[in-house]
């Protein structure tokens, strides 16, 4: 990602692993001269390279702290938005894939230190074994059967400390579902769309106490593995003690004997506890770098996961030969032919052979009971999954042989769990249609559209209101306002279809009605969709069709549906039963039939 500063990072690293010995070679010339020499000008000069080997010493450092920030910097910023972009591109069956989720919680959460721990481990590693190599010299042509012995012992413990690496990276990873789980108790404690319920049921003592057991039980398993890695680093470094205080009486002696100078002793005492000291931290330093690149892999892993999202699959495929003549086009006909969709990991079909033709200028309303397949229809029918079996032809052209994006632009939708945008009114509504974020008449057009344009002209800074209550100056709309402000982000796309999907579940019957008569309105050159629970709203449309248990049974206009006296005559019967005993008074005689 910077290879100025990778480069000159390393370099720097192998210079600070020669540092310590080439300081310990002149403190020692040093000292050896001082006891054994009578020209202080030579005392002098060694203590000129003396001077000098620390200033270089300190700038070394110094230059060090830099490049590595900026190297840890540029790290973490390019790795976020490769998870980033890696994220975007993942389709909707990936994001209710768990073990997907796992994994793109595992990669972004360390994104930002791993990888830049991975390199200083490497680096450290590079200027331990700098170190190590000097002063192991050093030692070798004193004792070279010192250096031997100090290799051995490490090689051993090296075996026993990956082995438990494992253990530990697979405690790791199996902890992910689990981790999920404590960060999902977390946001619950502290999200402010959960509080009103977590307040109101008194789950915050439950939600804790969860949270507390899990958090019980890493630290458990954390424990355990630390005591095992203590003991093992425990009875290797006192093994090593024992051979290394050895060598240091043995230099002693030596000295007595006045076979080597006082100088001589420092530097033997030196090189010791420097080439044990590296080779700890050598040792050290592969250990966990096997760690990271464990995660590493994960991270790879992740960002090749191949995606699910037709769009993008679509494009990578580039299979598109035949898009070139379709860039332009409108859709003038939507037709479903036999098609079924099962989510991955289930076993039965979500919708069942689907047959359904949609024309420009219609308006068809989706009605059926909970979980009978009508938001997913209209999930396929705009290509978020890619796996459905049957096929859907626009104009007559299968969809597949069209630019799944260009698609996607022709659709406007709200969907049942819209989004509310902790941003300014602008966005909220721009994000519809990019280009036009900063068109104010087009922007207020669409809010008229969805009749929300009265309160927005309202707001202390109109367009640019802050809306939601998250960030500072934020202006908190109602739940009906929010939906309002969603139905103008879909309409200011100048899109070819429209899809509503339950307008019903924030607004009174009034307010519905109201809105989809505007719908209706609108619709007249474009396909116009809505699910709803509401016949009295569905009769309004030209189509009407009517989902069970994931299959199409019926479809019609109101007319022919009563008198067909099925499914939806039934519905209709109880709701305009139900409409007449109770909200009679209320809606002032608005009751449909
Ligand atoms: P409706 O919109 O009519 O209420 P849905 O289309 O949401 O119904 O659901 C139809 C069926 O598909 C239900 O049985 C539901 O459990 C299942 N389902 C919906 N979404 C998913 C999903 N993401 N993964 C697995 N099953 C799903």
């Amino acid at each position: 990602m910077n290879k100025f500063y990778m480069v000159s990072s390393v370099f720097l690293h192998i210079f600070q692993g020669l540092m310590p010995v080439l300081t310990l070679i002149v403190m020692q010339n040093l000292l050896n001269s001082v006891v054994s020499s009578g020209d202080i000008r030579l005392i002098l000069l060694q203590f000129g390279l003396f001077i000098a080997i620390y200033v270089l010493k300190s700038a070394v450092t110094m230059s060090q702290t830099y490049v590595e920030g900026t190297l840890e910097a540029v790290l973490s910023k390019s790795l976020n938005i490769m998870i980033g972009e890696k994220s975007s591109s993942l389709g909707l069956a990936d994001y209710e894939n768990s073990e997907i989720n796992d994994q793109l919680k595992r990669a972004s959460q360390e994104a930002s230190y791993r990888p830049y721990q991975l390199y200083t481990q490497m680096t450290g590693i590079l200027s331990s074994f700098v170190t190590m190599l000097s002063s192991a010299t050093l030692l070798f042509l004193w004792k070279w059967w010192v250096v031997v012995i100090l290799f051995l012992i490490s090689l051993v413990s090296v075996y026993s400390i990956l082995k438990l690496n494992k253990e530990q990276f697979e405690i790791y990873m199996n902890r992910t579902p689990l981790y999920r789980q404590s960060w999902y108790m977390t946001f619950l404690l502290t999200n402010d769309r959960a509080v009103k319920e977590v307040k109101i049921f008194n789950m915050s003592t439950y939600l804790l106490k969860r949270y507390r057991d899990l958090l019980q039980r890493f630290f458990a398993e954390d424990r355990r593995i630390l005591r095992k890695r203590v003991t093992i680093t425990f009875m290797y470094s006192l093994l090593e003690l024992a051979v290394l205080l050895g060598v240091v009486w043995l230099a002693i002696r030596e000295t007595f004997e006045k076979k080597i100078l006082v100088g001589s002793l420092y530097g033997y005492i030196q090189a010791i506890m420097l080439t044990q000291n590296q080779m700890q931290a050598l040792i050290q330093g592969m250990v966990q770098f096997s760690q990271n690149n464990l995660y590493m892999e994960q991270l790879f892993l992740f960002l090749q996961l191949p995606t699910s999202d037709p769009v993008r699959r679509q494009k990578e495929q580039a299979t598109l030969m035949v898009m070139d003549d379709s860039k332009e086009f409108c859709m003038e006909q939507i037709l479903l032919e036999g098609v079924s969709f099962t989510y991955s990991g289930q076993t039965v079909s979500s919708i069942r052979n689907i047959n359904l033709t949609m024309s420009r200028g219609q308006t068809i309303a989706i009605v059926g009971k909970n979980g009978s397949g009508k938001s997913t229809l209209i999930k396929v029918l705009m290509q978020l999954y890619n796996d459905y079996e049957g096929s859907i032809k626009i104009n007559g052209r299968s969809v597949r042989d069209y630019d799944l994006q260009r698609v996607q632009d022709k659709i406007g939708v709200v969907f049942q769990d819209f989004m509310h945008y902790e941003m300014s009114a602008r966005h909220n509504i721009g994000f519809g249609s990019i280009e036009r974020i900063e068109q104010d008449e087009e922007l207020i057009y669409a809010a008229q559209c969805a009749a929300i344009d009265q309160i927005i002209t309202k707001l202390p800074q109109g367009l640019d209101t802050q809306l939601g209550k998250w960030f500072e100056d934020g202006y908190q709309l109602s739940g009906g306002q929010w939906q309002r402000v969603a139905i103008a982000r879909a309409f200011l796309r100048k899109a070819d279809m429209y899809i509503l999907d339950e307008p019903s579940s924030f607004l009174d019957p009034v307010a519905e009605r109201d809105l989809l008569a505007l719908f209706l309105e609108l619709m007249k050159d474009s396909i116009g969709i809505f699910i709803t629970h509401r016949i009295s709203s569905a009769r309004l449309a030209q189509k009407i069709v009517v989902m069970d248990n994931g299959e199409i049974v019926e479809q019609g206009t109101h007319k022919e549906l009563m008198l067909l006296g099925g499914l939806y005559a039934e519905m209709y019967n109880i709701q305009a039963n139900t409409f007449s005993e109770e909200n009679l008074v209320e809606v002032g005689g608005r009751v449909p039939g």
